[in-house]
């Protein structure tokens, strides 16, 4: 019988309610159950796909190509699973489906509602992933704050689910902030008890609430949550500020909420394997205790929320980590470059350059310029998608000599393309879903850089893009240079692209950092940080251990 955890959050959203949901899937794993973790997000939005990242930060890609909420990528790195768009539900999806079917005549002769239309299909859904998935344990967590209008229907439909699935089955988690107060450095209870009166007076009574709080709570603070929260002190734990999130499963081990889940759920054994947990902290002690460091640019366009490139920086930190480098990022805007051109010599104070994913036009001369530094400094250079395509402009431009080149994302009128639309994106009118996405298979070319690091003629890399490089520029670029170390199985689409000649200069048309794990860094990442270790070290080229990686 499958178990549901269900994880509601109160007070404030962004309190951490996703590394929670993340942290209690690894604790079952410690005790070796099999999880799944789904994300509701109550926006009418079918996707994240159409949101701007600078609001609701990154969208996360998952393998079947969809466009979800970066929650996903915190549970498939702490949880190292692979996760389907099915696993992020959205009022969008849930209308559309409900919708669908009444104009199909499937509820013929009734009045379609909220409650029971649209509940039963947000409990079809999340049933769904269970039985897909064959797991253990099935963790929900439910987006946004308890009170929001839009997140009623899910919150109706999970607390339905207690009474369908058991109280053995199911499982209630409220993650609320107590906030300390900068006067009187108290720790103030008032607005939890808010939100846990708010959860019961739509019907969910919660088995457990995890205080988020910047210190250790203190007991009297304990005691009262559980008073006026009605739960049992054992059952009161506290989420508190660490150095890395990837902590966060160790501190709520140690207050025992894995014991009290697994005791609670009926799920035998409930005391964890202890060299699961050496394994987790040994990766948690990599990331902290670093011999070197090395000092990372991101120049890019969304660089005011460092959120829109959270599985890059957790990536970086990844591919750190497997070498003993601590990875200091300074996140650069790209226009910075643009209104003051002198200031490219910035760059030559850090150990690499890394230009992001990115879309329109704006920023996009400064990247260029970035990348110009890059290549004609011999400063590690890494590129992610645009940064993929926007380093083979500056190629075309200053390396070809190929006048204006562009790409017809940012000048339509160009006479050179380099980057073009893909032919099937001209037919395109909806923008929803419609970019090239998720995983294909990228053919790697022996003896070059890229085979290198990723030891495989055939890997499969997860991709967000509607432009790519434009075939009929491949022979003069190639006759520069410039290496496409990567392709799709057809030889027509360019995916990796390196310079020999360079200490390492290397970008791929994919995203490898929706892939990379706590200890299984990305072997893109990997490269860059190794190869900004070796130059800082004097070494003469980078020194890879080759294939080992991921
Ligand atoms: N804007 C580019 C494209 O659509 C790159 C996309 C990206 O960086 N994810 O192809």
């Amino acid at each position: 019988m499958v178990k549901y955890i269900f994880v509601t959050g109160g007070v404030l959203s962004s309190v951490g309610k996703g590394v929670v949901t993340s942290s209690v899937g690894k604790m079952l794993q410690f005790r070796g159950f099999s999880v799944t973790a789904i994300k509701i997000d109550p926006y009418v939005n079918v996707d994240a796909g159409t949101m701007n990242p600078y609001i609701h930060g990154e969208i996360f890609v998952t393998d079947d190509g969809g466009e979800t909420d970066l929650d996903l990528g915190w549970y498939e790195r702490f949880l190292d699973i692979n996760l389907s768009k099915e696993n992020n539900i959205t009022t969008g999806q849930v209308y559309q489906a409900v919708i669908e079917k009444e104009r199909r005549g499937d509820f013929l002769g009734k009045c379609v509602q909220i409650i029971p239309h649209i509940t039963d299909e947000i409990k079809r859904r999340i049933r769904a992933v269970a039985e897909k998935s064959g797991v253990d344990v099935v963790l929900t967590e439910c987006g946004g704050t308890v009170g929001d209008i839009e997140g009623l229907p899910f919150l109706e439909a999970i607390r339905q689910m207690r009474l369908e699935e058991g109280y053995e089955n199911t499982l209630y988690i409220h993650v609320a902030l107590v906030p300390i107060l900068d006067v009187t450095s108290e720790m103030k209870t008032k607005p939890l008890q808010h939100s846990v009166n708010e959860l019961r007076r739509i019907g969910i009574q919660p088995d457990i609430i995890v205080s988020r709080c910047a210190k250790m709570i203190s007991e009297d603070v304990l005691e009262k949550i559980s008073l006026f929260g009605t739960i049992p002190k054992n059952a009161v734990f506290c989420s508190y500020n660490v150095s890395s999130v990837y902590k966060v499963p160790l501190i709520l081990e140690k207050q025992g909420m894995g014991d009290y889940i697994c005791r609670r759920l009926g799920l035998t054994p409930n005391r964890p394997d202890s060299k699961k947990i050496e394994e987790w902290r040994r990766f948690v002690d990599s990331l902290e205790n670093c011999k070197y460091a090395v000092k990372i640019a991101l120049v890019g366009k969304y660089t005011g929320l460092t959120d829109s490139y959270v599985s890059m920086n957790e990536a970086m930190k990844h591919a750190g980590a497997a070498c003993n480098t601590k990875v200091l990022i300074d996140y650069i805007e790209a226009e910075t470059f643009e209104e003051s051109p002198e200031k490219i010599s910035i760059l030559r104070n850090y150990d690499g350059i890394f230009v992001p994913y990115g879309f329109g036009p704006r920023g996009t001369s400064g990247k260029i310029a970035a990348i110009k530094f890059a290549r004609e400094n011999n400063i590690p250079f890494l590129g992610i998608c645009y940064g993929f395509q926007l380093a083979v402009v500056e190629f075309a431009r200053n390396v070809c000599g190929l006048e204006n080149a562009n790409s017809t994302e940012i000048d339509e009128e160009t006479p050179n393309p380099v980057i073009d639309l893909m032919p099937e994106q001209h037919q395109i009118k909806y923008k929803g879903a419609t970019m090239r996405l998720g995983a294909h298979k990228i053919v790697v070319r022996e003896g070059t850089l890229a085979h290198k690091l990723y030891g495989a003629t055939e890997i499969y890399e997860r991709h967000r893009h509607r432009y790519e490089v434009n075939p009929e520029y491949i022979g003069i670029l190639e006759k520069n240079g410039l290496v496409f170390s990567g392709r799709s199985p057809d030889g027509k689409r360019m995916e990796i692209l390196e310079l020999p000649d360079k200490f390492f200069f290397l970008a791929s048309q994919f995203h490898g950092e929706f892939k990379s794990r706590p200890g299984k860094p990305s072997p893109e990442y990997y490269g860059f940080i190794k190869a900004c270790l070796d130059r800082k070290l004097g070494k003469k080229r980078p020194e890879f251990k080759e294939g080992k990686i991921n």
